[in-house]
């Protein structure tokens, strides 16, 4: 921690700021400038959280030297964390491709999705049995029959099944069908819940809130690891701003830079970012040559009659189309795709 002490601090102001952050066990070292004095804090960093320094006469300002985050951070692991779904290795050489309908609306529609995505190389079937919709009017999902429909699909097909969670009531209920749970965009700083998904060894996909900084995504991750959960995948899926013509502005930035925070994967969501079907080629493209470890796309046999999310989805053909230009964009990343 570095504190920056106010204009004319006085010499018994600064003692007492260093007696306070001694009295908590780290060391200080004060540097003297011509109009401020900077006191490096040494030592365990932790021991400060909840101190209130910038109450503190003569402080100004208080700069952390630590990531906030540990479990999630580069530093707290040697290599790179990979989770296995679907025979990939989430995170390793293979590109993880998710696909499937926004909600499961039925049994013909699931299997439909998931026998074409797989037979273009989607490894795992997404599809929503509880959705998050922004209103209560909206179609809110087939709830444990969706469960049911996405299990049956699984043994049809052998994809694993990624579905969202939205409540701790519903954690063990959904982690009985899934094999990885997604945790939605509107849930990202939902505390409770990440501490109960954390309570499992089940993987868990992590979307980025639509007003979470980088920082937030990754303090989200820590929650679910610091309960013993370490299969945390991220998603890059778009944030609000003051942006309108998409449906969520597309933080490609984000991405590269999560790679040189966190060892944990990074996977993108084109559909959800750019809201509109034209756009989740260009945006699937320009995710992986930023590093993405993967993508998750939403496809439905019949896009027009969807349920929820139709403008994004696209359809069988779309999806193969994809699937073959996003070949060589893989390649230039040095990665490839499961064959
Ligand atoms: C979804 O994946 O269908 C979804 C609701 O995503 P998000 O939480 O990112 O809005
Ligand atoms: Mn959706």
């Amino acid at each position: 921690m570095i504190i920056v002490t106010k204009h004319g601090v006085t010499q018994a102001e600064l003692d007492h700021i260093r007696e306070r952050v001694e009295s908590l066990g780290l060391r200080t070292h004060v540097s003297q400038g011509e109009h401020r004095t900077v006191i490096g804090c040494v030592g365990d960093e932790s021991r400060l959280e909840g101190v209130s320094l910038l109450s503190i006469p003569g402080v100004d300002t208080v700069h952390p030297v630590m990531r906030p985050y540990k479990l999630a951070s580069k530093d707290f692991a040697a290599d790179p964390t990979r989770i296995p779904l679907g025979g990939v290795q989430i995170g390793g050489p293979e590109i993880m491709v998710i696909a499937g309908p926004c909600s499961v609306e039925g049994h013909e529609m699931l299997l439909q999705t998931a026998e074409a995505t797989k037979a273009h190389g989607a490894r795992a079937l997404r599809g929503g049995a509880f959705k998050p919709r922004t209103s209560p009017y909206s179609f809110r999902g087939l709830g444990e029959e969706g469960l049911e429909l996405l299990s049956r699909v699984r043994s049809e097909t052998g994809l694993p099944i990624v579905t969202e969670v939205m409540d701790t009531r519903q954690v063990d209920l959904v982690a009985s069908y899934a094999d990885m749970l997604q945790i939605g965009a509107r849930n990202m700083q939902n505390y409770n819940l990440l501490m109960e998904v954390g309570r499992l060894r089940r993987p868990v996909l992590l979307k980025r809130g639509m007003s979470a900084t980088v920082e937030d995504l990754l303090l989200a991750a820590e929650y679910i690891m610091s309960q013993g959960n370490p299969n945390v995948v991220l998603c890059e899926r778009g944030i609000r701003t003051f942006g309108t013509a998409t449906r969520n502005t597309f933080d490609l930035a984000a991405i590269p830079l999560l790679k040189s925070e966190t060892h944990l994967p990074v996977i993108a969501d084109p559909s959800h970012a750019g809201g509109r079907r034209d756009l989740v080629a260009p945006l699937s493209f320009a995710a992986i040559a930023a590093g993405a470890d993967g993508l998750i796309i939403e496809v439905h046999p019949q896009p027009e009659t969807a349920t929820s999310d139709g403008d994004q989805s696209l359809d069988f053909d779309e999806f193969a189309g994809l699937m073959q230009a996003l070949a060589p964009f893989v390649e230039a990343a040095g990665r490839s795709l499961p064959v």
